[in-house]
């Protein structure tokens, strides 16, 4: 029997229109630190550091949303939470197998902002935008505007994951998705759940973390009306970053029946201690949140002074996994481009 290519037509999508929760979170986002001097002097920073933090942010834009912001600790330029998104000069310096496309994104596009490297799943690159930058992204130097698809080419995708009947799962991604507007992402999203083979939409998203007011009540009048499976993978690399404001988005996001999941990635002078590991992953839990990865970093140009060795790594794990249930301590894995899957590092055997 021929196959038969299902497409979607958008019109038949019931439209949303944006409420003033769905304006907060923009108006949050709008007036994000964008200037390394004012970040300076909203943290009362060390002016010796400034001269370097302007030039590493002219090649990569300083952002961070003032609820994240609100997290750090002022006139600590070690903080946890601040090296994640401190511009540096280390990150002109060059650095060997630290390339611009780490991961091989662009080898396995197979539509506009569409990436199938595993079985049974694919990423779909749904924006280009972030509500943070951090400085160890591994999609820092993704071309977006070229090949970062876009909603006016959405469908060519959507034809894609409906003609290989072997995708059950896709994954938002980004950027971040949780950039786009309520309306634009529940449009997207009925119609990929539409799609007879698509059974789990995953949705990563660091956004919900350094804005949780982005979790608004359309989001989870959308999860709530699913019949399929919607799971959240939040992006948190210390426990300093989940507060009471993470707790109640984390909480209606559970209450709407989406499974919480998180992803972190190992980063020098960040969460390379057992402590730290340990306590992330403790806050997790209490928030509802299964740590599911900890990602070895991914070798990108300009994030070389995060790199933590797999020996180190190694040990680490070792380390938490003395002291906590085996259901709070991630997987430690590394992405290897054109893998069949992600490559675990450590086992508790
Ligand atoms: S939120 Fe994700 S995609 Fe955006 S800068 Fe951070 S790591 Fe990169």
């Amino acid at each position: 029997m021929s196959e038969v290519i299902q497409t979607v037509d958008s019109s038949s999508v019931p439209a949303h229109k944006p409420n003033n929760a769905d304006q907060h979170w923009r108006i949050i986002l709008r007036n994000a630190i964008r200037n390394p001097a004012t970040l300076w002097q909203r943290l009362q920073l060390d002016v010796s550091y400034l001269p370097a933090a302007k030039r590493a942010a002219s090649a990569f834009p300083l952002l961070v949303p003032e609820p994240f912001l609100a997290r750090m600790h002022p006139g600590d330029i070690h903080d946890p939470l601040l090296r994640q998104i401190l511009p540096l000069d280390a990150e002109m310096d060059p650095a060997e197998g630290f390339v611009t496309d780490a991961v091989g994104d662009v080898e396995s596009m197979k539509a506009p902002g569409l990436l199938h490297k595993y079985h049974g799943r694919v990423l779909l690159v749904v924006s280009g935008a972030c509500a943070i930058h951090c400085r160890y992204c591994f999609r820092r130097h993704f071309p977006y505007s070229r090949l970062g698809g876009g909603r006016e080419q959405w469908q060519s995708a959507l034809d894609y994951i409906s003609h290989h009947k072997e995708v059950e799962e896709v994954i938002l991604s980004g950027g971040d998705p949780l950039s786009l507007d309520d309306p634009k992402l529940i449009n997207l999203m009925d119609r990929l759940m539409a799609l007879e083979n698509v059974r789990t939409l995953r949705i990563h998203t660091r956004t919900a973390i350094v804005i949780p007011q982005r979790i608004t009540v359309e989001i989870l009048a959308w999860i709530k009306q699913q019949r399929k499976q919607v799971i959240l993978v939040t992006h948190v690399n210390h426990a300093n970053e989940l507060d009471d404001t993470t707790a109640e988005a984390l909480l209606k996001l559970r209450q709407a029946g989406a499974l919480l999941l998180n992803q972190s990635v190992l980063l020098k002078n960040v969460n390379d201690c057992g402590y730290a590991l340990t306590q992330l992953s403790r806050k997790l839990s209490q928030q509802g949140v299964l740590p599911y990865y900890l990602h070895m970093l991914d070798p990108v140009t300009g994030a070389a002074h995060f790199f933590v060795s797999a020996a180190q790594a190694a040990s680490l794990m070792t380390q938490i996994a003395e002291v906590l249930p085996g259901y709070l301590v991630p997987r430690l894995v590394r992405e290897i481009p054109e893998a069949p899957a992600k490559t675990p590092l450590w086992w508790n055997l």
